[in-house]
């Protein structure tokens, strides 16, 4: 008798916990289907999905695409996570969608400029679909890592206020964006850079001392109003110097730096390209309270104490890898060094300073 009591109030419990469940995720559902123009987002959702229509227009002149050969997110399937309003947006997804937990974002202002590409749908908050994604991933699809929504294989990004609010951040919600959908979708077959952990002698610290110095040179050089493509050429040339000069002299730490400096060089380049287009103030040598820092800054302030001998090995290589990339760009506006690294395999690797040789022969 004691067990059948229990077992009725055990049930009992179940069946009102399903039932308020049910009961929410309806609401949640309903309440999903109204207010779904653009203009009532909540404000930051409503900016997320601004500035991602605005790099995919800016991307998509060339059917090739414009920051990068063969690369281009607008032809993707997009899922958009806000962490604060709870809301996901799927965008431009390839199968149709038809779900009672997703409603089509009206997009009234986009589409009377004609511009039919950028289709969003949002998923209610409780979704159940994508509580997985929610409370266990990441903020971002890794490399190797498969994500589907409504029969869609997306590329997920999680976001929030501080993804808009920061200065100068390699964190911005686009900036971010590009630079790990890049990574993800362009180098599955790149090998990837691993960090060297030996030290650094003084002739190698000098050597990259010089290295560092061209790379001022030539961004000064860019800055100008008219290109000196021919002085921007020979700056080119004494980095291919300096470069074998390091590598004769430290081939180890070289060798495993040049990957990195390509693999976060070329994802921190398009970053910049894809900030560009949203107007958002970003590029090499950009930290938290200070924006151009010249990069023949970085030894002295190494030697002085006051950078840590990580931020030669984890930070650095994004920063002159993205300058070589900006570099490669103005040497070869066709950009057939893209092509050149988009060729490589795992047993066949590329790197940035290989492209700049092939471009100057
Ligand atoms: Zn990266």
């Amino acid at each position: 008798m004691q067990n059948k009591k229990k077992t009725a109030i055990i049930l009992c419990v179940l069946v009102t916990i399903s039932l308020f469940a049910i009961i929410v995720l309806g609401l949640d559902a309903f309440w999903n289907q109204n207010n779904s123009e653009i203009e009532k987002l909540p404000r930051w959702d409503k900016r997320a999905l601004e500035d991602l229509h605005k790099s995919f227009l800016a991307d998509d002149e060339d059917k090739e695409s414009e920051f990068w050969k063969g690369f281009n997110l607008s032809k993707q399937s997009i899922l958009l996570i806000s962490k604060e309003s709870g809301y996901a947006y799927l965008v431009n997804p390839t199968k149709n969608v038809k779900s009672i937990f997703a409603k089509r974002v009206n997009e009234s202002k986009h589409e009377s400029r004609g511009h039919k590409k950028f289709r969003v749908y949002r998923l209610s908050r409780f979704y159940p679909a994508i509580y997985k994604i929610k409370i266990f991933g990441g903020n971002f699809n890794t490399i190797g890592e498969s994500t589907k929504v409504l029969r869609n294989e997306v590329y997920y990004l999680k976001f929030d206020s501080a993804s808009f609010t920061k200065q100068y951040s390699s964190k911005h919600f686009t900036t971010f964006l590009y630079h790990e959908a890049f990574h993800y979708y362009m180098q599955n077959h790149w090998r990837g850079g691993s960090r060297f952990s030996g030290n650094l002698s003084e002739i190698d610290e000098n050597l990259l001392e010089e290295k560092l110095r061209l790379l001022d040179d030539a961004r000064n050089l860019m800055d100008e109003r008219v290109l000196d493509r021919h002085r921007l050429t020979d700056i080119a040339q004494d980095i291919l110097k300096v470069e074998k000069r390091r590598e004769k002299e430290n081939p180890k730490y070289v060798v495993k730096e040049r990957m990195l400096e390509t693999v976060e060089g070329t994802a921190t380049y398009v970053g910049i390209l894809a900030s560009r287009a949203v107007e958002y103030d970003f590029g090499p040598m950009y930290f938290d309270n200070t924006k151009n820092a010249d990069f023949s800054s970085v030894i002295p302030f190494y030697k002085s104490g006051k950078l840590e001998e990580g931020f030669l090995r984890d930070r650095l290589p994004y920063e002159t890898g993205a300058e070589l990339a900006l570099i490669l760009h103005s040497l070869d506006p066709r950009d057939n060094w893209q092509r050149y690294l988009n060729e490589q395999n795992l047993r066949e690797q590329r790197t940035l300073i290989d492209a700049l040789e092939q471009s100057l022969r």
